[in-house]
């Protein structure tokens, strides 16, 4: 058993956040321990969700726990090449989040409701259908499989401030 390690996490702009990430077709150990570390680093951070490009990983991976803490038990899911088959009509709005553009929340607005297939770090196929503040975590998160950020949901005045405000914070974290 390998140890989980925490990874450091890409702050937006980045061109690897806006990239398009693999399939995964094989269900190795390696596999498994990518998974591991992310969600150390997600429950570390802490965050309620986590894509694998967000640590520079360009595949398609992704774990997610909206249990909040002191809520319930941990209920962490991992995904591999997770897809939404079907979503709902009925919208919902959540004021979202991103652990690659801290401390930055705008509403978005997304289906109420989807279902999701994906596989299992085992290979095994399964699909569940999400909800509430599951439905935005998992929409969210798989946005970012195929380079898709919350703020290109808003309008590009407030896209760019918050992307000047990314840029300014990397500057000074470059110097610190
Ligand atoms: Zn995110």
């Amino acid at each position: 058993m390998n140890a989980m390690s925490k990874r450091d996490i890409l702050i937006h702009p980045d061109p690897r956040l806006k990239k398009r990430a693999a399939e995964i077709d094989a269900f190795t150990p390696e596999l498994r321990q990518l998974a591991d570390d992310m969600l150390e680093t997600m429950y570390d951070a802490p965050g309620i969700g986590l894509a694998a490009p967000q640590i520079g990983v360009l595949k398609r991976l992704i774990v997610l726990d909206c249990v909040k803490e002191g809520e319930g038990d941990p209920s962490p899911i991992v995904m591999v090449n997770p897809q939404v088959m079907w979503a709902s009509d009925e919208t919902s709005v959540y004021e979202e989040g991103c652990l690659s553009i801290p401390e930055q929340y705008a509403e978005v607005t997304r289906p109420a409701e989807v279902e999701v297939r994906w596989f299992g770090v085992d290979g095994a196929e399964q699909s569940a259908r999400f909800d509430k503040l599951w439905a935005t975590c998992v929409q969210h998160e798989i946005d970012h499989l195929d380079g898709k950020l919350f703020i290109d949901y808003l309008k590009p005045l407030k896209r760019q401030m918050i992307t000047r405000k990314m840029q300014k914070l990397k500057r000074e974290r470059a110097r610190a």
